[in-house]
């Protein structure tokens, strides 16, 4: 994969990334500002245990985003993205474009749906 497409993919991640942790951080002060005037006080709270309860209030579908997209910069890092978990071929980059997380090829997908990972 070209380092060109890979830095657009990861620009791509990072920005979905964002947008998950930034919905679920308006429906986290959303939920604390119930029967107040609207306004969140979040003041008081540290900034490590809001992100905590901002990552907590994140639904499994999200949180599982997060994991796909943390585990995707990851393979990044270490120069293995867009190769297959199973069998180390190179995933065909259309597919990387529909599902920029994959880990496996279309092949291994199908078997470790099957049989497990
Ligand atoms: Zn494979």
């Amino acid at each position: 994969m070209e380092a060109d497409d890979l830095a657009e993919i990861r620009a791509h991640l990072l920005r979905v990334r964002d947008e998950v942790l930034a919905e679920s951080e308006r429906a986290y002060a959303a939920s604390q500002s119930l029967g107040k005037d609207g306004v969140p006080d979040i003041g008081d709270m540290s900034s490590n245990s809001y992100n905590q309860q901002v990552l907590m209030s994140l639904s499994e579908t999200q949180r599982s985003r997060v994991r796909d997209i943390d585990a995707a910069l990851e393979r990044m890092d270490k120069g293995v993205y867009g190769l297959c978990m199973r069998c180390e071929e190179e995933i065909p980059a259309r597919r990387m474009e529909v599902r920029p997380f994959s880990r496996y090829c279309v092949d291994c997908k199908a078997e470790v749906e099957k049989f497990g990972e």
